[in-house]
């Protein structure tokens, strides 16, 4: 395979661009080698500089459900280049936006866009200290909720492919405002509850964690934390910004029953564009500015390209609930007997080949994985023209885009690194 010009391109950017990219993992760390540059994509396949041809499983890391170049999506965002690209007023498109998610996660009775993930989980967090008038955070080893710089902490992906555990940046008053602690363990959560319960203004959670790769929760984890969080007055945060359209039409919470106060939500709703969203319980989003004393606003917040996109894509997806049927299916299919000495998490389409044979339960487990092993079969499969996330700490995603031969091709590469 040919990678001269993406080697070419990897030096040109390392002089102007801190490790030659715009995002940490991108930069093939945990993997070693060159990172690919893309030209460009078509349904499921990435296309790069060197002409080269991959299997997309990395889906922009999330948030192609479609697949590249989605038509209804492409038309959308020509739709609005005739209109204007940014008025920085209010448009009808926003408000349908916002309907259409109501409409699919209920319990985001109001909901206030953003432009990243970041941005989502950054606000709901100040909303939840804003409405309870209490500081401190639980979040879950291995998860990731951004860059946002409390929760920056033990915080999963790109941090956990290069073994930072606390970032250098984040003042420690900051850091201090945060409990970390093991995921699907009910009795930390219970004793930490029995020592902060009066302090604590939420817990956030990736309902299923994709950031350590996919690790689900154990049945009876956010029963337990819907619990806590009620008894003791604290907000309960599920950062659905991964799986929110993602592992079902209304996200993590309506496969689990739970219904959280606050919800994050982004990469699936933006269609490949940058958007997010937070929202929740009306009485709780009424203090949000302008309405309360809670600041939070945007120069580009529902940007119309971004909306349309993200309004193309939630329509299709209300239309066609076959889809998420039929993801599972494929996703079973390639998902199907792991050979030895490997775990294979996975809820819906998203979904992790751990290099361990133990169950990955939280971090702790997901770091038994041999990491050198991903990179040889990373590098294996790269070769053979399928495209996984360059870390064993991130999730696989399907998209429906990927066909019965898409998925038969990567079966039979994996089955012959297996079996060398
Ligand atoms: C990707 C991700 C974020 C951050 O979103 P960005 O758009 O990258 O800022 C937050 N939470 C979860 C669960 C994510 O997967």
């Amino acid at each position: 395979m040919k990678t001269e010009r993406s080697e070419a391109l990897f030096e040109r950017a390392k002089k102007t661009i801190p490790g030659g990219v715009n995002s940490p993992v991108r930069a093939f760390r945990g993997v070693g080698g060159v990172p690919r540059f893309i030209r460009r994509g078509e349904g499921a396949r990435l296309i790069d500089e060197d002409g080269n041809s991959y299997i997309d499983y990395v889906g922009s890391w999330g948030p192609l459900l479609l697949g590249h170049r989605f038509p209804e999506v492409i038309e959308a965002l020509r739709s609005v280049l005739d209109v204007g690209t940014s008025f920085g007023a209010p448009t009808e498109r926003e408000i349908e936006l916002a309907e259409m998610i109501r409409g699919a996660v209920p319990s985001m009775e109001m909901v206030r866009l953003v432009n990243s993930g970041t941005e989502a989980t950054m606000s709901a967090l100040r909303v939840a200290r804003g409405f309870t008038g209490r500081d401190l955070t639980i979040k879950f080893e291995g998860c990731y909720h951004g860059h946002v710089d409390s929760l920056l902490v033990k915080a999963g992906s790109g941090m956990a492919t290069l073994a930072i555990s606390d970032t250098v940046g984040v003042p420690a008053s900051f850091a201090a405002t945060t409990i970390a602690l093991p995921y699907n363990n009910i009795p930390a959560l219970e004793e930490a509850f029995a020592a902060h319960g009066d302090n604590i203004a939420a817990v956030i959670v990736e309902p299923v964690v994709g950031n350590m790769g996919c690790v689900p929760p154990l049945p009876g984890f956010h029963q337990a934390i819907r619990a806590l969080t009620e008894k003791h007055g604290a907000l309960y945060i599920f950062d659905e910004v991964m799986t929110g359209f993602r592992v079902a039409h209304g996200g993590a919470q309506s496969l689990y029953g739970i219904k959280p106060d606050l919800t994050t939500l982004g990469k699936v709703i933006g269609g490949g564009l940058p958007i997010a969203a937070y929202g929740g319980r009306a009485d709780i989003m009424s203090k949000v500015a302008p309405v309360g004393p809670i600041y939070q606003a945007g120069t580009l917040s529902g940007n119309p390209m971004a909306v349309s996109a993200g309004l193309a894509m939630l329509r299709h997806l209300a239309a066609h609930p076959e889809i998420y049927t039929d993801l599972e299916r494929r996703a079973a299919a390639l998902c199907a007997n792991p050979p030895k000495g490997i775990t294979i998490n996975r809820v819906g389409s998203m979904f992790t080949w751990f290099f361990t044979d133990s169950p990955v339960i939280d971090w702790d487990t997901a770091a038994k994985s041999d990491k050198a092993a991903y990179a040889r079969f990373f590098h294996w499969m790269l070769e053979h023209g399928v495209y996984l996330a360059p870390s064993q700490f991130e999730a696989a995603f399907l998209s429906a885009a990927h066909t019965d031969d898409d998925i038969a091709l990567t079966i039979q590469a994996a089955h012959a690194f297996f079996h060398q």
